[in-house]
C-alpha cells in the first residue's frame, strides 16, 4: 500500500469529513475529468487516426452491488500516471485551498473544491471505496488504482478491453445521507442536466421505460451537448451563458460581464468572453495561466491559449471557435499564427469598446469591474513603456476629492480650464489622502484632486504625461509652487528652520496650507511615493525633500521669539508632523522633543 502525501491526506479529510451538504457535485467532477480525458484523446486522434473512437461517457449503476461507475473512452492513464495524478494533490493547490478556506468565510467548501483541482477526491464524499481501472491509449496493459480514502492506495494489474478509464464508486451505507439515490437513473439524469449539460460528449445511462406495466431499459443521452456559442442569440435562454460559465470554470458566481461576438472577415470566429466577479485566487502569482479555450468547429485545440488575450486582460475567461485553423496545428505553430493574432487583436478591441460602453450605460456595474480589476488595467497602461496607454486611459477611474466618487480622467478634465493641470495626491488609502495638509489649500482654491492609492498610479500618470492637454501634477510636488510672500522676519525664521533641519529638507514658504503649519513635498523628478516604492524594491533613489511652511500660522509666528531649545524642539516636532501626514515613520528624537514642549507649555 502506498501512502497519500501528508498534505493530500489533510485535504482528503477535509473533503470527506467537513462537507455535509451538496455531496452531489462528485458527479460533476468525475464527468468533467472524463470529458477532459476524451478531449486529450480526440486531439491525439487528429494525427493518429487509430486513436479515434465513438467518444462517450457512461454512467453505470448497479443496485445490488451498490456501485456507480463513470466510464470514459478517453486518453486513460498508465500505472505511473495513476499514482502521480490520483495519489497526490499538488501542494500548491492544497495550500491555496486551505488559505482560501481560512480567508473567505463566505465561500463554502464545496464551492471551493472545484477550483482547486481536488475534483477526483470528491468521490470519497459518497464512496467508502473507489476503484479506478484505466488503460492508456496506445498501451496494451491496464491497471487498477484503489483506495478507501483513508490512508493510502494500491495499484495492481487489471483488465480493460479498450483504452479509457472507469471510476467505480462503492457507495457508503445510507444513514447520515441517502447515498442510494445516486443509483437512481432519474437522480443521475437530473444531476447531469444541472451540472454537466454542456459537456461536449454524450453522457449516457440506462433509463427505465414503463409501458403497460412492463419496465424496459434503454440507453439515453442525458446532456444537450450543444456548445452555447453554437446557439443563436434567439435560442439562448436568459441565464444560459451564466450557467455555461459557472459549469465550465467551476465558479459558483455568475460572471460580472459577458461579451459575445461573431465575426466574419479575414478570419471567421465566434467568441464569448467572461469577466469574473473577482480575480482567481492565484491571479497575482506566477502559477496563474491566462488564456482562452480555442476550438476549431467545436473541437478543443487548446485549453488556455495565452496568445488570445493580452497580459493585462489575463483575468478574462472564455472560448473562441474558428473554422479557419487546421485541427492538427501544433502548439508551436499556433503561437505564431497570423490568424490567431488577428483574432486576439479583434477580441481586445471588442472587449475594451464594450467596457467603455458599459462605463456610460451601467456605471454601477462598471465600478464593480473596475474595483475588481483596477490593478490589472493600470498595470496594462503602464507596462511595455505605455504601449497600451491610449487604449486604456479612458477606462481608468480615480476617487475625486470634490465629487466624492470615482471619476474618469475625461470627467475630471471637463471641469478644467485650458492648460489647468490634473491635480492628484498619493497615499496608502483614500482616508489618509483626505487628511493631507496640502488638500486644504486645493479645496479652498476650489480645485478638485484625484486620489492615487495604488503605487502604480503615479507611474501611469508619468507615462501619460498629460490628459487632453492637461498636465498631471502631484499636489505634494513643489514644482511650481508660487511661494507665499514673506516678511523679513518670517524669512529669517524659515532660514533658521532650514539650518536647524541640518540637510534633511529645505524649507520654503507656501500659500497651499491653511490650518496646518507644515507639510512635506518633493522637488524634481522623484516624488515621495516613488522614493517609497523604490525603497521597497531595494532601490535607493532619493526624493529631494522640501518642508513647506505656512508662514502666517501661529505655530510658525510663535517661533520668532523662541529660545534656542524651544526652537529646536518645535522644528523637530513640525518636521515629524509632516512625516506623519505623508505616512512616514517618525524619527527617534520626536517623542522626547514633544514631551519637552508639552512640559514647558504646562509651566
Ligand atoms: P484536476 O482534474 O483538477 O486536475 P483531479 O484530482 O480531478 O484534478 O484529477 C487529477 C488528474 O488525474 C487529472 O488532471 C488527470 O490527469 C487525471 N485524471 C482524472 N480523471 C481522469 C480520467 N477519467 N481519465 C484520465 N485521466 C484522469
Amino acid at each position: 500500500m502506498k501512502k497519500f502525501k501528508a498534505e493530500s491526506k489533510k485535504l482528503l479529510d477535509l473533503v470527506v469529513n467537513s462537507i455535509y451538504t451538496n455531496r452531489e457535485i462528485f458527479l460533476r467532477e468525475l464527468i468533467s475529468n472524463a470529458s477532459d480525458a476524451i478531449d486529450k484523446r480526440k486531439f491525439m486522434s487528429l494525427t493518429d487516426s487509430s486513436l479515434d473512437a465513438d467518444f462517450c461517457i457512461e454512467l453505470k449503476a448497479d443496485k445490488a452491488a451498490r456501485t456507480l461507475t463513470v466510464i470514459d473512452n478517453g486518453v486513460g492513464m498508465t500505472d505511473k500516471e495513476l499514482e502521480d495524478n490520483l495519489g497526490v494533490i499538488a501542494a500548491s493547490g492544497t495550500e491555496a485551498f486551505k488559505k482560501a478556506r481560512g480567508e473567505d468565510g463566505g465561500k463554502s467548501d464545496e464551492e471551493l473544491i472545484g477550483q482547486f483541482g481536488v475534483g477526483f477526491y470528491a468521490s470519497f464524499m459518497v464512496a467508502r471505496r473507489v476503484e479506478v481501472i484505466s488503460r492508456k491509449a496506445g498501451a496494451d496493459k491496464a491497471f487498477m488504482w484503489s483506495s478507501d480514502g483513508e490512508s493510502g492506495f494500491e495499484i495492481s494489474g487489471a483488465e480493460r478491453a479498450e483504452a479509457g478509464t472507469s471510476v467505480k464508486l462503492y457507495l457508503k451505507d445510507d444513514g447520515d445521507e441517502d447515498y442510494s439515490q445516486y443509483l437512481e437513473p432519474h437522480t443521475l439524469s437530473a444531476l447531469v442536466k444541472k451540472y454537466s449539460d454542456y459537456i461536449r460528449y454524450p453522457v449516457k445511462t440506462e433509463m427505465p421505460k414503463t409501458e403497460g406495466g412492463n419496465t424496459t431499459y434503454e440507453t439515453k443521452t442525458l446532456n444537450s451537448m450543444t456548445p452555447v456559442w453554437k446557439k443563436l442569440k434567439s435560442e439562448l435562454g436568459e441565464d444560459e451563458l451564466d450557467k455555461f460559465y459557472m459549469q465550465t470554470y467551476h465558479d459558483y458566481r455568475a460572471p460580472l460581464f459577458t461579451v459575445s461576438t461573431r465575426v466574419e472577415g479575414a478570419v471567421d470566429y465566434t467568441a464569448i468572453l467572461f469577466v469574473p466577479q473577482e480575480p482567481s485566487y492565484d491571479y497575482y502569482t506566477k502559477d496563474y495561466k491566462r488564456g482562452l479555450s480555442l476550438y476549431c468547429n467545436g473541437v478543443l485545440i487548446m485549453d488556455k491559449c495565452a496568445e488570445l488575450v493580452p497580459e493585462y486582460l489575463g483575468f478574462v475567461r472564455g472560448v473562441v471557435d474558428t473554422p479557419d485553423l487546421a485541427l492538427n496545428i501544433s502548439r508551436e505553430t499556433l503561437q505564431h499564427d497570423r490568424r490567431l493574432r488577428t483574432i486576439a487583436a479583434g477580441l481586445e478591441k471588442k472587449l475594451l469598446a464594450e467596457l467603455e460602453k458599459l462605463q456610460k450605460s451601467d456605471r454601477e456595474k462598471y465600478d464593480k469591474i473596475f474595483g475588481a480589476f483596477a490593478k490589472a488595467i493600470k498595470f496594462g497602461a503602464y507596462e511595455n513603456f505605455g504601449a497600451n496607454k491610449d487604449k486604456l486611459k479612458d477606462l481608468l477611474m480615480y476617487y475625486s476629492d470634490a465629487q466624492k466618487k470615482l471619476v474618469t480622467f475625461k470627467e475630471y478634465a471637463e471641469k478644467l480650464d485650458k492648460e489647468e493641470p490634473v491635480l492628484y495626491a498619493c497615499g496608502e488609502t483614500a482616508d489618509k489622502i483626505g487628511m493631507l495638509p496640502q488638500l486644504e489649500g486645493a479645496r479652498e482654491r476650489g480645485k478638485d484632486v484625484l486620489y492615487f492609492v495604488d503605487p502604480v498610479d503615479e507611474f501611469v500618470a508619468r507615462m501619460l504625461e498629460s490628459y487632453d492637454g492637461h498636465k498631471f501634477e502631484n499636489i505634494a510636488s513643489a514644482a511650481d509652487d508660487k511661494s507665499a510672500e514673506t516678511t523679513e522676519v518670517q524669512k529669517a525664521v524659515l532660514e533658521r528652520m532650514e539650518k536647524q533641519l541640518g540637510g534633511k529638507a529645505i524649507v520654503r514658504a507656501t500659500d497651499k496650507l491653511k490650518s496646518y503649519p507644515v507639510c512635506l513635498a518633493a522637488k524634481g523628478e522623484v516624488s515621495l511615493e516613488m522614493e517609497r516604492l523604490m525603497d521597497a524594491m531595494g532601490g535607493g533613489v532619493k526624493a529631494e525633500r522640501i518642508l513647506q511652511v505656512n508662514p502666517t500660522h501661529p505655530v510658525i509666528s510663535g517661533l520668532e521669539t523662541a529660545d534656542e531649545s524651544r526652537f529646536a524642539d518645535t522644528v523637530t516636532v513640525l518636521y515629524n508632523e509632516a512625516l506623519i501626514a505623508e505616512g512616514y515613520k517618525t524619527e527617534p528624537e520626536f517623542l522626547s522633543a514633544l514631551n519637552r514642549l508639552i512640559a514647558a507649555s504646562g509651566k
